[in-house]
């Protein structure tokens, strides 16, 4: 079993930029397996490391029969041309938002076996890639809303039922963590 649970907004880890692959090994081949088989079992049509805690530069997609994942993207815009239309992410559950993304992409990377590759995608798989390489630098799609926008997201995510208020960043960020919590060997 390599379903894992996946990190909700709020987790510093989200909003952290994830760093470059440098070993195509063993590790990220069974990250990759934990990424797809998370991404499956939820039905998402992306997933991104740091969305299971784990900050490096690798996401998985499953969108139109096409199932695979990159490492180390680094996107192309062949034109100017834009979609709008609803996005939504694991991290965000339950919350969908009009989102603007372009509408065609050229994704240059590595498979895990260190192999370049690359991604044409248009539509769907484009706006796929665009939100799964935002998360591998700490930016969310709530980010690219307008002011409006965001002002919506923001209410609905404090108002859903898996938003936990009494954990906020900042307890796990504490400048004065308490060493010996239980007061044991005292
Ligand atoms: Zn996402």
């Amino acid at each position: 079993m390599t379903v894992q649970p996946i990190r909700l907004f709020g987790d510093p880890v989200l909003r952290t930029p994830a760093d470059p692959v440098v070993d195509f090994d063993a590790e990220l081949r069974k990250l990759v397996a934990d990424l797809t088989d998370t991404m499956r079992e939820q039905n998402g049509a992306g997933l991104a490391a740091p969305q299971l805690g784990v900050s490096l530069r690798v996401f998985t997609f499953d969108v139109d029969d096409m199932l695979g994942h990159l490492v180390n993207p680094a996107l192309e815009f062949p034109d100017e041309e834009e979609q709008d239309g609803p996005e939504g992410c694991l991290s965000i559950p339950g919350l969908y938002f009009d989102t603007k993304r372009r509408q065609n992409v050229i994704a240059k990377g590595f498979s895990a076996h260190g192999d370049p590759m690359q991604i044409v995608g248009t539509g769907l798989m484009a706006r796929c890639v665009q939100h799964e390489t935002d998360h591998l630098d700490g930016v969310l799609f709530v980010d690219r809303l307008d002011a409006a926008g965001r002002k919506e997201a923001m209410k609905a995510i404090r108002q859903a039922d898996w938003y936990d208020q009494g954990a906020p960043p900042t307890v796990k960020l504490s400048p004065h963590p308490v060493s010996n919590p239980f007061g044991l060997g005292r």
